[in-house]
């Protein structure tokens, strides 16, 4: 269902000529539809079936306040990078227990403004990070919750600058020490392990490498546990690609992606965590502007 559409010429956003829109606000402007998120939301979060989720909007895939407060009332929670995306999904209304904090720059003061708002989840990315959310949280008398950003080494197809699964790449703890980090983190005070996070790019165009992550993380979460780390949530990340054109091969389809994911978690034991962008907001927008000169 497109909500962007030619009628006898002219163009339609839902059922509203763009010129209207030109001459009453004025261009350039953005044009946002709210049944493309509303329909893509809920497309996403209803392809897990009766699993127990969370589904926590990139939030730079498009910041817009409007837009978070949208989803907002959808029920969706919000991936952020920083302190200012944090701000603006608790401005839109986003609970903070909706509220997981990725990123491989956390500074301090982000840290003590995500853990006063009370987040869910720190996706923590490296034992630097690590340390000084524990010391932030000490000095705050409160506990953090975390879960690791592990790097499963895959190849996630798409497009090699945005791949973010590699061992090459700078996103993550390297696969073979991931469990000396979970050993690490349990030895803090403030720390409260929750579970494990894992992304591996965007705009992946086949379900295999998602299939070749889950497996290798699932059986991490088995050893955690083995270890006696109480894991709770599987975090997967974002990156299922969407259409663009007409001539691309189309990605697998969310409910596909659902399905891959219900079968492969289902004996886990976790709650399912999603950080879905370009799948919320791609095709959801358009810039409008006007002709000035020729
Ligand atoms: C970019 C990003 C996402 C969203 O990726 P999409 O491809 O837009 O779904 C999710 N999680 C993290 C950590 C990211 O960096």
């Amino acid at each position: 269902m497109r909500h962007f559409d030619f009628r006898d010429g002219e163009m339609f956003a839902e059922d509203v000529s763009l010129r209207e829109i030109a001459n009453t606000v004025g261009t350039p402007c953005y044009v946002y539809s709210t049944a493309t998120f509303e329909r893509h939301f809920k497309v996403f979060s209803e392809s897990f079936g009766s699993a127990k989720t969370l589904v926590a909007y990139s939030v730079k895939a498009n910041s817009n306040i409007a837009v978070l407060a949208t989803l907002a009332k959808l029920g969706a929670g919000a991936d952020v990078v920083s302190g200012g995306e944090l701000a603006r999904a608790l401005v839109a209304g986003i609970p903070a227990r909706k509220i997981v904090f990725s990123g491989v720059g956390k500074t301090e003061t982000e840290m003590r403004a995500a853990l006063s708002a009370g987040i869910r989840i720190f996706n923590v990315e490296s034992l630097p990070e690590l340390y000084l959310l524990n010391s932030v949280a000490l000095d705050m008398d409160t506990i953090a919750p975390i879960a690791f950003r592990v790097n499963p080494d895959v190849t996630a197809g798409g497009h090699e600058k945005i791949s973010t699964g590699k061992k090459e790449n700078k996103f993550g703890i390297a696969w073979s020490k991931a469990e000396s980090a979970y050993a690490e983190a349990a030895k803090l005070p403030a720390i409260k392990i929750v579970g494990v996070d894992v992304h591996i790019g965007s705009q992946i165009d086949k379900l295999e490498p998602f299939e070749r992550a889950i497996k290798k993380v699932g059986s991490l979460i088995e050893r955690l546990r083995q270890s006696g780390h109480t894991i709770q949530s599987f975090d997967i990340g974002g990156g299922l690609g969407i259409p663009y054109g007409n001539n691309t091969k189309a990605p697998p389809l969310p409910t596909e992606y659902g399905a891959l994911v219900t079968k492969l978690t289902r004996h886990m034991d976790v709650e399912l965590i999603f950080e879905p962008g370009r799948m919320i907001s791609g095709n959801a927008g358009i810039l409008l502007s006007k002709v000035l000169y020729i």
